[in-house]
């Protein structure tokens, strides 16, 4: 192992970039265990459907449960999972599996669940995500169109050379597509008029004070322009019953959010919503 005294600048340089290089083998290691030992969990968070009061989909989140220390917190490890790669690893694990508990609800059960996945920066900046997504799914036998990919803004914005053909391969081969996060800081509109996309997700910072009539008038307009651009709308993050009436009369489509579930491990999805 390499001694931490450093005689110039150059090899204090060098020896950070050892210890990150250990740092990153490490953390690369870690996730492979952890894969390995299916401590990476499939979560699902329902959406309700505001005229039927039925669950009609849920978004695939991932959770990562370590036998001593138990759930870690997604943020400490969310970012440098990105950061190496690795989240393509997990990703593509989670579909995987999404994809096996989807074909068994169409196939035995005669159920069909809308199963959003979140696409990561690491697959979006690199030629790999379609190709291995689209090979996972053959794997199985359910309609194309039970699969969305959400795409968020921060990661695809000014970027609508590279996302179009993107979403258009998306939309070829029979999955869709839904902006996340919308009104979260971006809300590019020359994404809404020059990408496809079935669902526009309302990003529950816009849900702060539902007495804030502005705000209620914001998210309406939202609404409206989802509606006139031929998508269907999702507020994300509600939990309490005024937003709940309030995007009921307004003709939001969706509500996901604490109010009514929270994200909840496949199999308990499975037991409330499949086997009932
Ligand atoms: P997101 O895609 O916007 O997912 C929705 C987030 O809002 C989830 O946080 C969910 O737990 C949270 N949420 C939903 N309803 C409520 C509510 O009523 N109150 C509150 N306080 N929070 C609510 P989560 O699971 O912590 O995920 C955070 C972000 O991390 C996600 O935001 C997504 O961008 C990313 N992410 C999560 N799982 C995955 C994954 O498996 N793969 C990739 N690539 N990214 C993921
Ligand atoms: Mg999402
Ligand atoms: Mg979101
Ligand atoms: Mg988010």
């Amino acid at each position: 192992h390499h001694q931490k005294y450093a005689e110039s600048s150059y090899e204090l340089y060098y020896l950070s970039y050892v210890d990150q290089k250990e740092e990153y083998a490490k953390f690369q290691d870690l996730v492979q265990d952890a894969l390995e030992n299916e401590n990476f969990k499939l979560y699902l968070q329902p959406k309700v459907e505001l005229s039927t009061g039925k669950v009609t989909g849920a978004e695939a989140l991932v959770r990562w449960i370590d036998p001593q220390r138990g759930m870690l917190p997604l943020a400490e490890f969310l970012p440098s999972l990105e950061e190496n790669g690795s989240i393509r690893d997990v990703d593509r694990y989670l579909f995987d599996k999404a994809c096996s508990y989807i074909e068994r609800w169409h196939k035995n059960y005669n159920q069909d669940f809308v199963i959003s996945f979140n696409l990561s920066e690491a697959y979006y900046n690199g030629p790999y995500f379609m190709p291995e997504y689209k090979e996972t799914y053959k794997k199985y036998q359910f309609p194309e169109e039970l699969i969305r990919i959400e795409l968020l803004e921060s990661i695809v914005l000014n970027d609508l050379e590279k996302l179009k053909p993107l979403v258009d391969e998306i939309y070829d081969f029979g999955f869709s597509c839904a902006l996340d996060d919308f009104g979260s800081g971006f809300s590019s509109f020359d994404i809404l008029i020059n990408v496809k996309l079935s669902e526009l997700k309302i990003d529950r910072s816009l849900f702060q004070d539902y007495h804030n009539e502005k705000e209620r008038l914001v998210i309406k307009g939202i609404v409206d322009v989802a509606h006139n651009l031929g998508m269907k709308v999702v507020a994300e993050g509600i939990e309490i019953k005024e937003y709940v009436d309030y995007l009921t009369e307004i003709g939001c489509d969706y509500i996901q959010g604490f109010y009514f579930y929270k994200p909840m491990p496949i199999d308990e999805f499975e037991k409330i919503f499949v086997l009932k």
